[in-house]
């Protein structure tokens, strides 16, 4: 789970680093009180879980308060990609000497983290570390060992980030480490005229691993999360959505997996992964269809299913029993092999639902499936 920035910068003050004084509200008349106790000159911060806020002119600076609530009014309810700002932070500006850009995430296929600093941050980092990469330092942390201020010195070194940086670069692996995140991120971390260094700007992703230990930010809205996956987490899916056409359900992460590579090797593109697991009753079946189905961008179906324990006839029986409840819109293959395939494959026959097919292959499957959606 990503935290708004605003909580990012909670977590960082809590954990000793310097942050801008700041507060946040959804009301503009608020904003122009909150303005007035943060000294009148503020920064306006729309709080969305995506970057590029400054570039989008979700980042404004208002000169009074009365600038203030005018700015909040402008960026609430503003849209940057794709996410409505249902909150501004506004803070107190700060006098920027030098800008840099600090993170830790990380690297599974390394299995460790990853730091990754540079003397150039701001709006412009993708920039600098497609044109110049030389320009961003990355060091391997190994996740027991932790970054300690002998590491810490060494990644300020790497970038060229003042000496004073170290301190803020060690409390930070510390916010990584006591709060279960994956990802933490502060661009600009700045100097400022008067020599000190502080997070402007800061992304924080929680392992959702741990949300049972992170119970703070449990109920803060998901509604930004994509609403497919919401409403899959809400009937407790294995449902990730993707960017294509074909949706798919298959039992086992592993056969879901290569189900989608086949998929795209016939030339479409997988819609979603959902793994019903093992047990493929027809309230999973059905929960899985609905998802799938509300998905617009869906033109057809396959569901792949390899019976193990759970033998295809059941599974069938979970599909014909799922399609009483859930009104099929779209053409579904299926492909059923292994325990009790003939079984199965004669429930499905029976059942002769005009929009439901079946192959017996699963490249077979894949193909008609993909024919299916490219054809609809
Ligand atoms: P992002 O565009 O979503 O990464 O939003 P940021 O919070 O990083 O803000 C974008 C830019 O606005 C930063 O890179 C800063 O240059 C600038 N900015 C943000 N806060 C302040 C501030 O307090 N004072 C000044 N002078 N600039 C700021
Ligand atoms: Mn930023």
């Amino acid at each position: 789970m990503d935290l708004y920035e605003h909580q990012a910068r909670e977590l960082f003050e809590e954990h000793g680093i310097v942050v801008p004084a700041a507060e946040v509200t959804d009301s503009p008349k608020q904003a122009r009180g909150i303005a007035r106790r943060l000294g009148g000159r503020v920064v306006v911060k729309a709080q969305v879980k995506t970057g590029g806020r400054g570039k989008a002119g979700g980042v404004k600076l208002a000169a009074d308060p009365a600038a203030a609530e005018l700015t909040a009014r402008q960026i609430l309810g503003m849209d940057i990609k794709g996410h409505t700002v249902g909150k501004v932070m506004l803070a107190q500006p700060v006098d920027i000497q030098d800008e840099f850009y600090v993170s830790y995430v990380l690297d599974r296929a390394a299995g460790r983290f990853l730091a990754i600093a540079s003397a150039e941050g701001g709006m412009d980092i993708e920039e600098v570390a497609a044109t110049r990469p030389e320009a961003v330092a990355r060091i391997p942390v190994d996740p027991a060992e932790g970054v300690t201020s002998a590491t810490a010195a060494r990644i300020a070194d790497a970038a060229g980030l003042p000496p004073q940086s170290v301190d803020v670069l060690v409390r930070l692996w510390e916010v990584l480490v006591r709060e279960d995140a994956l990802l933490v991120e502060v661009n600009p971390l700045v100097r400022t005229g008067d020599g000190r260094i502080m997070a402007l700007d800061g992304k924080v992703t929680l392992d959702d691993n741990a949300r049972f230990r992170q119970a703070r930010w449990g109920s803060e809205d998901t509604a930004h999360e994509d609403p497919l996956e919401a409403s899959a987490a809400a009937k407790g899916l294995n449902y990730v959505k993707l960017d294509g056409e074909v949706g798919i359900i298959g039992n086992g992460a592993g056969l879901v997996m290569s189900t989608l590579d086949v998929v795209a090797g016939c030339g479409a593109r997988p819609a979603n992964f959902l793994d019903i697991g093992g047990g493929a009753s027809a309230q999973v079946m059905a929960d899985g269809l609905s998802v799938i189905l509300s998905d617009p961008a869906v033109k057809s179906v396959f569901v792949n299913v390899f019976g193990g324990i759970t033998a295809c006839d059941a599974v069938a029986d979970g599909i014909v029993q799922a399609l009483g409840t859930v009104r099929l819109t779209k053409p579904l293959v299926v492909r059923l092999d292994g325990n009790n395939a003939a079984r199965g494959r004669a429930v499905l026959d029976a059942h002769a639902h005009p929009l439901v097919e079946q192959a017996t292959t699963m490249d077979g499957a894949a193909h008609r499936a993909a024919e299916l959606a490219t054809t609809a």
